[in-house]
């Protein structure tokens, strides 16, 4: 469904990305795991487009130059010159680290805004979803982004992110600094949002414990390279993995 080669990213001098391939195959979970500047959130901009983004911004503002290289391919077709907003309409739609929900609006008008792709009658019936598997944004909708918790802020993130009606839904940490149970929470309605929904979802995690359990292949990140891949099982057999991953 998505597959992604070659893919190198250099901020400045400083290689983020060095020749990183994965792939996510329709209504698979993959998971992306790696420590701190491993290059998590740089692949998830990769993927989504918003790399490009950040690459004229700074073209313009004279500020450090970043280079993009590789492939991405989605349902066969090529998207790496695509800007996010073309791919966002094909279906690669984000949900980005640290949950840039709009702080000032409503939880049903951040919900809203997130539906703008989408017909009227889709973003009805999405609406109703999310309000069926986070019942917690329903009785909230009325109150303002920023006065939320991290954990109903996570929730409406990927609210959102589903009201823009994606094929394959990029999660970029959405576990950071929640409790346990929260986090097991989210993992099981991300896991019911495939099953129900047919996406695909690629998430990124430092940490492989709690999302371990949803996912069907996971690549482990090291210094912006793709060191090692598997299953579930493939993984959670290797010492190393456990070891760094784990904390076992
Ligand atoms: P984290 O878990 O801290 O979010 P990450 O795995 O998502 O880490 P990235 O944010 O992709 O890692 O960063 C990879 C490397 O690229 C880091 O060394 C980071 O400092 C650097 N980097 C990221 N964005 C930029 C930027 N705009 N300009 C310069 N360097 C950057």
């Amino acid at each position: 469904m998505l597959e992604a080669s070659g893919l190198m990213v250099f901020y400045e001098n400083m290689l983020a990305l060095n020749n990183v391939r994965i792939r996510c195959d329709q209504n698979q979970i993959v998971g992306i795991f790696g420590a701190n500047s491993a290059g998590k959130s740089t692949l998830m901009y990769a993927l989504s487009g918003i790399v490009l983004d950040i690459q004229k911004k700074e073209e313009m503002a004279g500020g450090e130059r970043i280079t993009v290289a590789g492939s991405v391919r989605y349902q066969d077709r090529e998207v790496m010159h695509l800007s996010p907003s073309r791919r966002a309409r094909l279906g690669i739609v984000l949900c980005p680290e640290r949950r840039r929900i709009f702080k000032e609006s409503t939880v049903l008008e951040n919900l809203k805004i997130g539906g703008y792709l989408a017909s009227a009658a889709q973003a009805k019936e999405t609406l109703a979803y999310v309000f069926e598997v986070f019942p917690a944004l329903y009785k909230l909708r009325n109150r303002i982004g920023g006065f939320l918790s991290g954990g109903e802020q996570q929730m409406l993130a990927i609210g959102r992110a589903l009201m823009a009606q994606p094929k394959i839904l990029l999660l970029d940490e959405p576990l950071l600094g929640l409790s346990p149970l929260m986090q097991a929470m989210l993992m099981r309605t991300t896991r019911e949002i495939r099953d129900r929904r047919n996406i695909s979802i690629i998430v990124t995690e430092q940490y492989a414990r709690p999302v371990f359990p949803i996912v069907d292949y996971a690549f482990i990140l090291e210094n912006g390279s793709a060191v090692l891949e598997g299953t579930r099982d493939e993984l959670m057999d290797n010492p190393d993995v456990r070891a760094a991953y784990f904390g076992v």
